[in-house]
């Protein structure tokens, strides 16, 4: 195979196919993994580059190339798409400007180094910028003093790291700095994250840190994005993790007001009215669902993922975390993210009945006529599981299940 084969055109067309497919179908149609450095960054969206470059070179000789075929790194791939004029990332850039794209490059590039645990890497990094995510939704100081910082960090990392990992906070946050996400004001001799000199700048100087404003700022101001970096950590580092003990410990949890008991379920006021003598309880439909469900509904804006309704409420926006494979016996479904989706009261019903499944290309479909209703409408960061819509097509297919 050739990619110096490849023409402008051929990349087009892939991206067309791609945004038609949505970016979970095209990858698993043509094997690719979700790429972690190099995206094509195209009409303001981002492509999985390797994925983008293979399917093009159908182009070529009609045939698309899958990611085993390749034999150059993602470099060379990313390379040829430059050639050919096309804007790509690399996993050093820091992107101008302050976006959110550039942020969530820099979550993705994040340079953690490997656990003792086999496989695993560390979560120094991953535990610091949960905490700060935390803080940055409460609203909470944006600077940390460093006696108040390093025992936080330290008691996240005894409860999540990987045991044999070392309880350091310094070097997360030295790492961060260098990355660009953290902020040491007024400090310009930062040593680099590593041996005992580390550890005796941060005692000598026991600095004020945290995000860099821009990056605080952001995360503050937009949960959306707060919410993708905070599942894209969960994702990369913390599989075998109760989440919604992480996110309770970061107090990544929902505000409060988001939470108030439903009108109905509150004690009516004593004002004289007879009490009933019997009284009928109804159920609320207000769903008190987990600090994980929570990020999922935050991060598509509360919009059902089939029909793209908003439901606005006196109390803000109001959206369910519907479980794909049901939690509890007899299914067992985890409380995970792919075992999630955002949907509104009306699809949450519906898809718990099994009025409607979700397709292997995230297609919903009407299960009593198979016919397709809509494609699933997805969120950068969130992706359904397969294996759990397949078990609950399973499920609804078959109801002895
Ligand atoms: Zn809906």
């Amino acid at each position: 195979m050739a990619l110096s084969d490849l023409r402008r055109d051929m990349v087009l067309s892939a991206i067309e196919e791609y945004d038609k497919l949505g970016r979970g179908a095209f990858l698993k149609a043509y094997g690719y993994g979700p790429a972690r450095d190099y995206f094509l960054l195209y009409d303001g969206k981002r492509y999985d580059s390797k994925a983008i470059a293979g399917v093009a070179h159908r182009g070529v000789d009609g045939r698309p190339l899958r990611a085993d075929d390749f034999s150059g790194g993602d470099a060379t791939v990313a390379r040829t798409l430059s050639d050919l004029g096309f804007e790509v990332t690399r996993p050093s850039d820091v992107i101008d400007g302050h976006s959110p794209g550039s942020l969530l490059q820099k979550i993705l590039t994040l340079k953690t180094a490997a656990s003792v645990s086999p496989g695993a890497r560390k979560r120094h990094q991953p535990l610091a910028l949960l905490w700060a995510l935390g803080r940055a939704a409460r609203r909470d100081d944006r600077l940390v003093p460093w006696p108040d910082a390093s025992p936080a960090l330290e008691s996240l990392l005894r409860e999540f790291g990987h045991p044999g990992d070392g309880l350091n906070a310094e070097f997360p946050v030295l790492r961060l700095y260098h990355h660009g996400l953290w902020d040491l004001p007024g400090h310009n001799d930062v040593p680099t994250a590593s041996g005992s000199a580390a550890q005796s700048w941060m005692r000598q100087n026991q600095p004020l840190s945290g995000l860099r404003s821009w990056v605080h700022d952001l995360v503050a101001d937009q949960p959306a994005i707060r919410a993708q970096i905070v599942l894209r950590l969960l994702d990369g580092y913390f599989h075998d993790v109760d989440h919604d003990k992480l996110l309770a410990a970061t107090l990544l949890i929902p505000e409060p007001n988001a939470i108030r008991p439903a009108l109905d379920e509150v004690t009516p006021p004593r004002d004289g009215t007879p009490t009933p003598t019997r009284r009928t309880v109804t159920t609320s439909r207000v769903i008190r669902d987990s600090a994980l469900a929570e990020q999922v509904k935050l991060l598509h804006d509360y919009q059902c993922q089939i029909c793209g309704t908003r439901l606005m409420t006196g109390r803000g926006p109001y959206a369910e975390g519907a479980h794909i494979r049901p939690l509890g016996m007899p299914h067992n479904g985890p409380d995970e993210p792919g075992n999630l989706l955002c949907l509104c009261p009306n699809h949450h019903v519906l898809f718990d009945g099994g009025t409607i499944s979700i397709s292997e290309d995230l297609v919903a479909v009407d299960v009593s006529t198979g016919k397709p209703i809509t494609q699933l409408r997805l969120a950068e960061g969130h992706t359904p599981a397969p294996q759990h819509l397949a078990y609950h097509r399973r499920v609804f297919a078959d109801p002895q299940i």
